[in-house]
């Protein structure tokens, strides 16, 4: 449905000439996404100041029927954040405040559009730590975290998005305001309406504000870059480091080679391992005992399911070592098209996982780089996989659903999920109609049709417009 000048207008005058963009130069930065996957279009990109202004757009929005598409950072990589056509875009760029830091009680209360980084550092600032730790962290904000639930790499040890968050204020499809900026970690009052909203990518309400869970800084850090032969000597030494470091691991991450040569290739950094080895590991450990690192690692080698190490001695020389895992993600773009699958299974599932998705993958089309990376730890692999050596890019993207479900197949068999942290948006919409029985997507469309009665907010992506 076309949006009415009238209806344009009224939201414009909610938010001030100055904050509304028409121009389609000036919605370029909204409309186009990391990967440029999907090039989106709208009418109208609105930017207000704070919770009065959505709730007063999202009033209009309701009374006359507009749909509208939050977006924070424009990080997702599911196409979430994108209008398609008649939506208008609700920014939530200019509500950046950090309203409040309260070391005393572990919390912090922001706004909706507040940098993931700016959280973090002011967290710091105030001797505490906020461990979402994401490598899109300078530009995603809060508010497009707890909707897509980010995870990251250190959910192994504080959880998710969703284990981060005491207390949300939302504005609903209707233009009322909840709020709910408790800072409580007890509060058993009924149902649990945040986490309604928390994963649900923008369809029940907009993330205004938030309180977040804060915990002390580690004192220190251990991180080693180590050689592993498989991915099954790898999820041996997730559990040897577990034992025998009474979990104080903090993040557990698995690196093919392949991931490896294309970060040191294109991005600059180095491999301090001189042999070559199929897979690496990265792990920290957070206020370990000093040598405990080093004990763990003889132990391993000695069981041969470690080959090779280096163990960071400085903050420069950790920081290089998560440059290689953090940079990964944008090397793979210097290698032409390439299809992201965001999955987990069981931990002890994952060598079966890497065993049986190589050849599903071969077979489908023959010569595509696998260039497999995650959080091991979480039993979550972003298994990307990379053109085959002079394909034609859109020719290699065509295929994206074939090779999709060679993966997806072994995922599901394996009692895994299709979307470990991504999320759904558009481009794992129509997949997920196919997995899920029908009585979860029973209560799925019934959630969204009390909480947006006209369906205007982002339609058409998790769930498929009436
Ligand atoms: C290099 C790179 C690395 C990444 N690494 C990770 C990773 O390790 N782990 C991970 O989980 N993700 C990762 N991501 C994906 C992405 O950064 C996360 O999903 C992030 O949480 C999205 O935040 P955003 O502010 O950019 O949200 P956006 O992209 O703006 O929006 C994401 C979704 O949330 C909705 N939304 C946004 N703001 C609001 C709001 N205020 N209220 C309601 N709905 C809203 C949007 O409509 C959309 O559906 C990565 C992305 C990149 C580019």
């Amino acid at each position: 449905m076309t949006v009415s000048e009238t209806t344009l207008q009224r939201m414009i005058d909610v938010v001030g000439a100055k904050h509304a963009i028409r121009d389609t130069a000036e919605m370029k930065a909204y409309m186009v996404e990391w990967r440029d996957l999907w090039p989106g279009t709208s009418p109208l990109v609105l930017r207000p100041a704070n919770t009065e202004e959505v709730s007063r757009i999202m009033a209009v929005a309701h009374e006359t029927g507009t749909a509208i598409v939050p977006q924070s950072g424009n990080t997702g990589l599911v196409g979430g954040q994108i209008p398609k056509g008649d939506e208008v875009l609700l920014s939530l760029d200019r509500m950046t405040k950090i309203i409040e830091v309260d070391a005393a009680d572990y919390t912090i209360t922001v706004e909706g559009g507040c940098i993931l980084k700016n959280v973090q550092d002011a967290a710091e600032a105030a001797g505490r730590l906020f461990p979402l730790k994401i490598a899109s962290e300078g530009s995603c904000r809060i508010g497009g975290n707890l909707s897509s639930n980010a995870g990251g790499l250190n959910v192994l040890a504080y959880g998710n998005a969703r284990d981060l968050c005491l207390g949300l204020e939302v504005v609903l499809a209707d233009g009322r305001i909840w709020n709910g900026l408790k800072k409580l970690r007890k509060n058993n009052t009924g149902y649990d309406l945040k986490n309604l909203f928390i994963g649900a990518e923008g369809t029940l309400g907009i993330i205004t504000a938030a309180v977040l869970k804060l915990y002390p800084q580690p004192l220190r850090y251990d991180t080693a870059f180590l050689a592993v032969p498989s991915p099954q000597a790898a999820v041996d030494l997730l559990s040897l480091i577990k034992s025998k470091s009474g979990n104080r691991v903090i993040a557990f991450e698995l690196i093919a080679a392949l991931g490896v040569g294309f970060a040191v290739k294109h991005m600059g950094v180095t491999n301090p391992l001189t042999s070559p080895s199929p897979w690496y590991v990265l792990t920290e450990l957070a206020d370990a005992p000093p040598d405990l690192m080093e004990q763990i690692l003889e132990l391993a080698m000695a069981q041969g399911i470690v080959t090779d190490g280096s163990v960071a001695q400085s903050e420069a020389q950790r920081q290089a070592l998560w440059n290689i895992r953090e940079l990964m993600s944008e090397s793979q773009k210097f290698e032409g098209g390439s299809i992201k699958n965001d999955i987990s299974v069981p931990i002890s599932s994952v060598p079966q996982f890497i065993a049986e998705a190589g050849p599903a993958v071969e077979a489908c089309l023959p010569g595509t780089r696998l260039m497999t990376f995650g959080h091991l730890g979480d039993g979550n692999l972003h298994y990307n996989l990379s053109q085959p050596i002079g394909m034609d890019k859109q020719a290699f993207l065509d295929r994206w659903w074939d090779l999709g479900h060679a993966v997806n197949e072994v995922v599901l068999r394996l009692g895994g999920s299709i979307s470990a942290e991504h999320g759904i948006g558009q481009l794992k919409r129509d997949e997920m109609q196919k997995i899920k029985s029908p009585v979860e997507l029973d209560m799925m469309r019934a959630v969204k049709a009390m909480l947006d009665t006209k369906e205007i907010l982002n339609p058409g992506k998790v769930l498929p417009a009436k």
